[in-house]
């Protein structure tokens, strides 16, 4: 699988899916521009305009990049973070890709030191977010809570406090493209993968400008995609609830025979009815849930439609 050192000339690619970014992909350009300048390496620039209904895909085609190579891959509809993200990798060509969010969230001046770590050898060099200024308290504590969740269930452990903004090499790049499955958690699907991966810390700007893409209900849908999509261990987990019900359920029984036989205390009253009807009805149905999301998933891999639908590539070299 490995493809050698990086040359010495080398191009990278870096992917910036976008979704309803008027507002900062021209601020986003200029950086990613005049950062490309300062590099010896060769960069093309690839946006994914996720099905934007703004102006965001006019803004990347009439930006004057001043030569360095703007490439735009525009979707039918709005896919999805992950999946923009996956269509920019397929798109790239570079010996070594990065991931970055269009919302200057992620500096792109640290570029230049993860380019540099990969040179030393690193397959991956993953961004940590250290602070993260002028987001809420309560997104901090939601995304610590799903990391610990996540790396509880998931077989291989992935790093607390990253995101997608990361650079990878052509030989990671490849494993991914060849991974068909349509629930696509980049951050797990690239600590799956492998090789010498190393971290890069860094401070997370507030985003420039515009709304967050991702409201609590995405959040909580990205966060339940994560899990499953990572491990079977909530199967695992209904079935040791069920476990502990029933075995708690013999003990219930064998306690009102006890009562029955040997004492005057009959059990009495429907509280205790109630509240075991309740529970096992609540265990009962969270577990076909569990097993619900994994019966859907299979169901929709198993359709086996595209990840998605691409309706325009601009800027890209004739085939
Ligand atoms: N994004 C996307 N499709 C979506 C939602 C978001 O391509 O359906 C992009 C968005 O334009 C941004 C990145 O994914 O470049 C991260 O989104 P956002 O900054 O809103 O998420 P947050 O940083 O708030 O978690
Ligand atoms: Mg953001």
């Amino acid at each position: 699988m490995d493809q050698g050192t990086p040359p010495a000339q080398a191009t990278i690619s870096i992917v910036v899916p976008c979704y309803n970014e008027a507002k900062v992909i021209a601020e986003t350009l200029r950086r990613l521009v005049a950062l490309a300048k300062g590099l010896q390496d060769d960069v093309e620039l690839i946006f994914v305009d996720d099905g934007s209904s703004d102006s965001t895909r006019e803004i990347v085609k009439s930006y004057d990049s001043d030569g360095i190579p703007v490439r735009l891959v525009g979707f039918s509809r709005n896919f999805g973070h992950q999946i923009a993200v996956s269509a920019g990798i397929n798109a790239a060509k570079g010996d070594a890709l990065v991931l970055i969010d269009a919302d200057l969230q992620d500096p792109p001046e640290i570029i230049p030191e993860m380019i540099r770590k990969w040179r030393d050898g690193y397959e991956v060099v993953y961004g940590v977010r250290t602070e993260r200024p002028g987001e809420s308290m309560f997104k901090l504590a939601t995304a610590r809570g799903f990391y610990r969740l996540l790396n509880e269930f998931s077989d291989v452990p992935i790093p607390f406090d990253t995101g997608d903004f990361r650079l990878m090499s052509k030989s990671v790049a490849d494993v991914l493209r060849a991974m068909p499955e349509r629930d696509r958690f980049l951050r797990g699907m690239v600590s799956w993968v492998g090789f010498r991966q190393t971290p890069l810390p860094y401070k997370r700007a507030p985003r420039f400008a515009g709304e967050t893409k991702y409201p609590l209900a995405k959040m909580v849908r990205f966060a339940v995609d994560g899990i499953l999509s990572f491990s079977i261990k909530p199967l695992q987990l209904s079935v040791s609830l069920g476990m502990t019900c029933a075995v708690m359920a013999v003990l219930g029984i064998a306690y009102a025979l006890y009562l029955r036989i040997f004492t005057d205390i009959w059990v009495e009253g429907w509280t205790a009815l109630m509240i075991a009807v309740l529970f096992l009805g609540g265990v009962q149905l969270i577990s076909v849930g569990i097993l619900g999301e994994y019966v859907g998933r299979i169901y929709s891999e198993s359709k086996g439609r595209p990840l998605y639908v691409v309706d325009e590539y601009y800027g890209f070299p004739p085939p």
